[in-house]
């Protein structure tokens, strides 16, 4: 009895355990994971656990965070508690006094969620610091500039994140004390101004907050600490999350870590810098580091720092053990990691390790040159190169001859990849009020800051005149694959007037740059893209992930020029070619229009065989793009209102064309109108009305196939009846499709081998329900989901964006059914029709062709209930290639001998 008790208890007081330390005294939070301890918190614990030289301090979790928000914004009582037992053996460990009057021990207050968010959360150095301790920390450093320096620096920051007072407050009485001591810089700022800076900080909070700024270090610390608390939960936090996606976690962690000062003077300093270039993969030290600077200087775009090439210049011992660091690192996170460190008087401190964010090329650079290095497999490669960035690689760049014939007016940091060309937006409220309205911009800031969130998102592309790689605009750029071009100090901003200035020439909201995110260039004017190409490092990845994947990738391609361009991206064959696109070129929509105009069966077949000479020579175009690989043709699909005019004039301009008069024209649209359109008279039921529109498809399709056949075309036709219901459906149109195919043999005396099936997409519910009747008349199935989720849910695909942002927001639905399958609700129809059918068939063929076919998540479900595959759009082709390898690699089990896994970086 009391045995169990005590257990349960033990187990309890483990939950409770808010407070992680690290350093040389005990390191506890290796293994915990980032879940409790956040990103920053776990490597932190991490590389003090490696030896690596890190100033000690504690994590206090992301629980307590939950907390802190379950109880409507109060601390958990007891926390200050522990958090003063914590502070004191970080004074036991360094020798210092939190608050002292004599060697005074200042901590950093840090955010750290298990998933980086960067730059959105609030962060507080120098706390600790009083009117009493920053006279110690002078002279115990025997510096009373840096004292002082990081005596305002505390009052400006805990003024601003824990109080809400506005910076530029700060900023103003900053500018008075410049103005007085004739200094252009912080830098040149005397002793005495710095001295007279803090009281003039000092005035400023108490004119805000009509309070003294506290004397008391526990107090700042326990205001710190909340005020991390709060920021998880600020607007631009929230926004963050929203965009990309991030749910479930419990919080922010918060770290209190012991100061190390880059600003002590010029042989101190602080940087970040990337194991690898986050932008291209090159394998090089890639970074930048600003001498005699704090940290957030490095990453606030405030000052343009240095080059870390340019570090054996000034400090060489110190840019070797950051050499032997990043090696370390690598080694054991086997990744490209993302630093953060600090140089005080000579000595280096690393204060943060992570995954690095990267583009897609250099993740697939990355991941191909580390298998080569042996730092990780071939399947760990494939598994790391996130699927749906692919597009990034997809998208077309600048085309190099267009280029020529455009002024480069100025050449910024290439922070972010891809070609963007838009008109100018000045502030994020106007990109995103402008994207809304249907233009393509580029957000151009002297600096952004993670308010502009919103409008960075919109924009096709960021423009900035400071700040270098690692600023906020160029990390959250990277991230999301959107072009920057950061840090082009030619460019003036006057964003009060909306309008830029370069080498003399003026530029305003309506007129037009091209950036090149990739070179740094800023263009004048719209320059013409060009295709990209998959060739070297990315056409490797693909070879591994078809080395492991099962599913077949198939593309939705209505052209033979489409048909070549999937091809080129490696599709197995079409899985959808939509013929309805084939009516609507302008010698055919003529024809189109007579048949469904015409009056009886006769005058429809007439206009019928006008069309099937043009069916039959796409169809040829389509089967030789495609030879040897297997071309699903689905037969007319839409409501054939589509096809004729709703206003009078082109109704009267169909008429002249065809010889009929107005009134008939505008008496047949009425006859068509229907309701509900996409629940009418479309699909396979044109085909019971109008049996010779199938005829004439069918048999354009195999005389096709027929003359490829006979110029040696391995042309592989499937024939697939759209939007069945029922069976009897399936067991009327299958029959006639067959018939027609064994007429059209014998009418071209074809004796040679053809085989063709002739399958279903199974798109409305009851087709789902009844798939096993359904499968004795289909030799495969193809789910359409995107009319599958319509008629599933009852959401119109055309009109779902009047409401379906507010059950994002709302967080009624997790993502948009119609981008990412349904799994609970779609994907139960899926996977039970797939069952069904294969019983009554064994070996049904079954595959995908709705939108979802080149989602990643999608694409993982149609792996793990066994489709065999999935058809998308050719630029989609190569990601649903990678997502079916990653969703086979996670189906492997792990090895039993495998060596110890490389922890989490993130
Ligand atoms: C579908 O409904 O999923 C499908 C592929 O057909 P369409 O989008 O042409 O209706
Ligand atoms: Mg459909």
């Amino acid at each position: 009895m009391a045995k169990t008790k005590t257990k349960t208890k033990t187990k309890a007081e483990k939950h409770l355990k808010h407070l992680y330390y690290f350093g040389k005294t005990r390191t506890e939070g290796r293994g915990v994971g980032k879940e409790l301890l956040g990103g920053k918190g776990a490597n932190l614990a991490e590389m003090t656990g490696i030896g690596l030289p890190v100033p000690p301090g504690f994590t206090i979790t992301a629980a307590v965070c939950d907390l802190y928000y379950k109880h409507k914004g109060k601390l958990p009582a007891g926390l200050m508690d522990q958090v003063g037992q914590y502070v004191r053996t970080l004074e036991k460990e360094l020798g210092k006094k939190f608050g002292d009057d004599k060697n005074p021990l200042l901590v950093s207050v840090r955010s750290g969620a298990a998933i980086s968010m960067p730059g959105m959360m609030n962060t507080i150095l120098n706390l600790g610091l009083t009117d009493q301790s920053v006279v110690a920390l002078a002279n115990a450093t025997a510096n009373e500039r840096f004292a002082y320096d990081a005596y305002r620096r505390l009052i400006n920051m805990y003024g601003d994140v824990v109080m809400g007072i506005g910076h530029e407050h700060f900023e103003e009485a900053f500018g008075k004390v410049k103005r007085k001591y004739e200094a252009k810089l912080d830098t040149d700022v005397p002793t005495e101004g710095l001295i007279e800076l803090c009281s003039e900080y000092q005035d400023v909070y108490r004119h805000f907050t009509s309070k003294p700024f506290p004397q008391d270090p526990y107090t700042q610390l326990e205001l710190a600490i909340e005020a991390v608390f709060k920021s998880w939960m600020q607007p631009r936090a929230v926004r963050y999350r929203e965009v990309e996606n991030i749910r479930g976690l419990l919080g922010t962690a918060v770290n209190v870590q012991s100061m190390v000062y880059g600003n002590m003077g010029s042989d101190s300093g602080t940087g970040v810098a990337f194991t690898r270039n986050p932008s291209t993969g090159e394998n090089r030290f890639y970074g930048e580091f600003l001498i005699n600077a704090q940290g957030e200087d490095v990453v606030a775009g405030i000052r343009t720092p240095q080059p870390v090439a340019e570090m054996p210049s000034w400090n060489k011992q110190v840019y070797k053990q950051l050499l032997g660091i990043k090696d370390t690192l690598e080694h054991h996170y086997r990744d490209m990691q993302d630093i953060e460190f600090t140089i005080e008087r000579g000595t280096l401190f690393m204060l943060q390790t992570r995954t690095g964010k990267r583009t897609c090329a250099a993740a697939v650079r990355i991941a191909c040159e580390m298998v080569k290095e042996k730092l990780i497999e071939e399947k760990t490669a494939v598994a790391r190169v996130p699927a749906g960035d692919l597009t990034q690689l997809l998208l077309p760049s600048f085309d190099a001859a267009a280029k020529e014939s455009h002024t480069v007016l100025t050449r910024g940091l290439p922070a972010s990849p891809g070609a963007a060309v838009g008109a100018l937006a000045f502030s994020a409220e106007e990109a995103v009020e402008r994207t809304h309205a249907g233009q393509t911009v580029l957000l151009v800031r002297k600096e952004t800051s993670p308010e502009d969130i919103d409008g960075m998102h919109s924009a096709v592309g960021i423009l900035t005149s400071t700040g270098g790689m690692t600023s906020h605009a160029a990390v959250v750029a990277r991230g999301w694959g959107r072009c920057c071009v950061a840090g082009a100090g030619e460019l003036h901003i006057d964003a009060r007037q909306r309008r830029l200035t370069v080498n003399g020439k003026v530029f305003t909201a309506d007129d037009i740059l091209s950036l090149d995110g990739t070179t740094g260039e800023v263009l004048e004017g719209s320059v013409a893209t060009s295709e990209p190409k998959m060739s070297g490092d990315f056409a490797r990845i693909m070879q591994w992930a078809d080395k492991y994947r099962r599913l077949a990738v198939r593309t939705n391609a209505d052209t033979p020029a489409d048909a070549q361009r999937a091809r080129d991206f490696g599709a197995e064959g079409i899985g959808l070619c939509r013929t309805e696109h084939m009516f609507f070129e302008e010698s055919r929509i003529t024809a189109m229009r007579e048949m469904i105009l015409a009056e009886n069966e006769a005058a429809r077949r007439k206009a019928l065989a006008k069309l099937l000479p043009y069916q039959r020579e796409d169809f040829v175009g389509i089967f030789t793009a495609m030879k040897g690989l297997p071309v699903t043709v689905r037969l007319l699909d839409p409501p054939l209102h589509e096809f004729l005019p709703h206003d009078a004039e082109s109704q009267a301009e169909v008429a002249r064309v065809l010889g009929v008069t107005p009134a008939a024209v505008q008496a047949r649209v009425s006859r068509l109108h229907e309701a509900n359109p996409m629940l009418g008279h479309r699909g396979c039921r044109l085909s019971v009305t109008y049996p010779e529109i199938l005829e004439m498809q069918v048999r354009a399709i195999v005389e096709a196939a027929i003359e490829c056949r006979k110029k040696r075309v391995d042309a592989r036709p499937e024939i697939m009846i759209p939007l069945v219901g029922t069976d009897r459906e399936l067991e009327m149109l299958g029959e006639l499709t067959r018939e027609t195919i064994d007429a059209v043999k014998k009418d071209t005396k074809f004796s040679g081998e053809l085989e063709i099936l002739v399958g279903t997409m199974i798109e409305v519910p009851r087709a789902a329900l009844t798939a096993g009747a359904i499968a004795r008349h289909a030799e495969f199935f193809s789910f359409g989901t995107n009319d599958l989720t319509q008629m599933t849910f009852g959401f119109s695909r055309d009109d779902v964006n009047s409401f379906l942002p507010d059950y994002l927001k709302k967080e009624l639905l997790p993502v948009d059914p119609f981008q990412s399958l349904d799994v609970d609700g779609v994907g139960q129809l899926v996977e039970m029709a797939t069952a069904n059918g294969r019983q009554t068939r064994k070996g049904l063929k079954v595959g995908i062709c709705g939108e979802h076919g080149g989602d990643p998540a999608s694409v993982a479900f149609c792996h793990r209930v066994g489709l065999d595959y999935v058809s998308c759009s050719p630029f989609r082709v190569p990601i649903a290639r990678l997502a079916a390898a990653q969703a086979a690699l996670k189906d492997e089990k792990p090895k039993k001998s495998a060596k110890r896994r490389a922890p989490s970086g993130e």
